[in-house]
């Protein structure tokens, strides 16, 4: 039975391609009824952040991708932690070094700093000579009584090519020649990621690597060090880079992208849209689909397959991660979409301060934040915009823009608006219907009907010319704020 597992290095916030490359494990174990594990590699100790690891499992659960073994569920595979497996990786490089598959190598950081600039200066691609593999037992064992601080590397020998197969780029192969003595072990006894990777990819029979492409220049030195301890290769699928706009790969600089789970999170963006959108990226189901783009998570499932993976890279489009958001917020019941944007209201000063002014108690302010959500569920490309968007209620002042401006300058304005007010503040009730009757008879008093008498009241209240329904408007904007503004605007 199939066996993937997503193994991120506790270096800071789960990144937009580590979370695809996860999802795309995801769905793939889940097509095949087959077991997700999560597993930390933590073994590049400096790199390591204390609460990367609790920030990595926060984001994927809000992603709905919960695993079946890892190291906060456990497992019969475990411990998932590489830092906690160091006595599981000690026999296999003991057995290599006794093989002589590996060996250890005394260089200094000199030492290989000038071969290095050596090789640079002869036009050749630096890479370490291999030194250390020629010493003997004796000078090996007179080093390290000595305390000599070494490391060990995995001796590339032979010169047949290294072959894999790759789901999504094909027949792969390297060249040995390639690929230098590399570090398997540090000189604090701490596997590298190649040796921790491959024994934990063996021991925990993962049966499929789905990672990012950056990983295929390592896989080669993966595919000898499974051969060197005698355990079956997995199968392999590198998936696209993740590019910017300008088809760029994707680095921290790019700033007008969102590139961080929990920044889609702190905003509102649903993560089943999320999902949807990142299953697109570098991935697509074809034939009658082709034209589709919302997928639920368990459609998704049901579609997805390594082969459809593209090769090329992917354009991250943060328009269109919107877009598809936007879709899944339409497609809420509103009292779920109230939920979710009360946090973003209970921090907005100027709707609390709205609710105050208004005198509304708890039932009516709880019934004005669903007239407002109702109002807006098709305007919301993210649950935080419903702040942004109730400003027009909630604002202390309107702005005006030009258009409104041009409408105020007209004749009828004042009289218009000094009816308006009177009406207004005449009422003993504040709702849609009085409202209504009111506007009734200022049109009855100043003999102004249809756009002559909306246009005025409207930019004067709002500042814009168009809008909601002007009953519910003036309704929603408060008797407090509709008058204000008028003042305001005679003045
Ligand atoms: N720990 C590696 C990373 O963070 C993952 C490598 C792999 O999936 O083999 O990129």
């Amino acid at each position: 039975t199939v066996r993937v597992r997503f193994a991120p290095s506790p270096t800071g916030h789960l990144h937009i391609g580590g979370a695809r490359t996860a999802l795309f494990n995801y769905l793939f174990a889940k097509k095949l009824g087959g077991s997700y594990i999560l597993r930390i590699e933590d073994t590049d100790t400096l790199r390591n952040k204390d609460d990367a690891e609790e920030k990595l499992i926060r984001a994927f659960r809000w992603l709905g991708l919960t695993w079946d073994e890892g190291p906060d569920v456990g497992g019969d595979y475990g411990p998932y932690r590489s830092m906690e497996r160091l006595d599981t990786y000690q026999p296999f490089l003991d057995k290599l070094v006794s093989e002589e598959k590996a060996y250890p190598c005394f260089c200094t950081k000199e030492e290989l700093e000038a071969e290095r600039e050596a090789a640079q200066q002869n036009g050749q691609t630096p890479r370490y000579s291999g030194k250390c593999r020629h010493l003997t037992k004796e000078q090996v064992q007179a080093k390290i009584d000595a305390n000599i601080p070494y490391v060990i590397r995995f001796a590339v020998t032979g010169d047949n090519e290294i072959q894999f197969q790759d789901h999504i780029r094909g027949d792969m192969s390297f060249q040995r020649a390639d690929i230098e003595d590399f570090v398997i072990c540090k000189s604090d006894g701490v596997p590298t990621y190649h040796f921790a990777v491959t024994i934990d990819d063996s021991l925990m029979e993962i049966t499929h690597v789905i990672r990012g492409e950056e990983h295929l220049s390592n896989t080669p030195k993966h595919v000898l060090l499974f051969e060197a301890i005698g355990a079956p290769v997995p199968e392999f699928a590198h998936i696209p880079l993740i590019l910017n706009e300008n088809g760029k790969k994707l680095s921290k600089r790019d700033e007008t992208i969102l590139q961080f789970i929990e920044q889609y999170h702190d905003l509102g963006y649903l993560p089943d849209a999320v999902n949807n959108y990142l299953a697109l990226l570098g991935w697509s189901p074809g034939g009658e689909y082709n034209e589709e783009e919302i997928f639920s998570l368990d459609k998704l499932i049901q579609l997805f397959s390594l082969d459809r993976i593209n090769k090329a890279g992917a354009i991250f489009n943060q328009e269109k991660l919107s877009w598809v958001n936007s879709q899944y917020i339409k497609a809420i019941e509103l009292d779920t979409l109230i939920v979710l944007c009360k946090p973003y209201l209970e921090n907005d000063k100027e709707y609390q301060e709205y609710l105050r002014q208004n005198e509304l108690d708890e039932e009516e302010a709880n019934e004005r934040t669903r007239e407002l959500v109702a109002l807006f569920q098709t305007g919301m490309s993210r649950i935080s915009d419903i702040v942004p968007l109730i400003k027009l209620f909630t604002s202390e002042n309107a702005l005006y823009d030009e258009e409104a401006n041009q409408v105020l300058i007209q004749e009828q304005v004042p009289a218009v608006l000094t009816s308006f007010a009177t009406k207004i503040n005449e009422l003993a009730e504040y709702t849609p219907s009085e409202i209504k009757k009111a506007l009734k008879a200022v049109q009855k008093e100043t003999g102004y009907k249809g756009k002559q008498l909306f246009m005025p009241i409207r930019a004067t209240t709002t500042g814009q010319v168009h809008g909601p329904d002007l009953n519910q408007t003036l309704y929603l904007l408060g008797k407090e704020k509709v008058l204000s503004r008028v003042n305001h605007v005679q003045k």
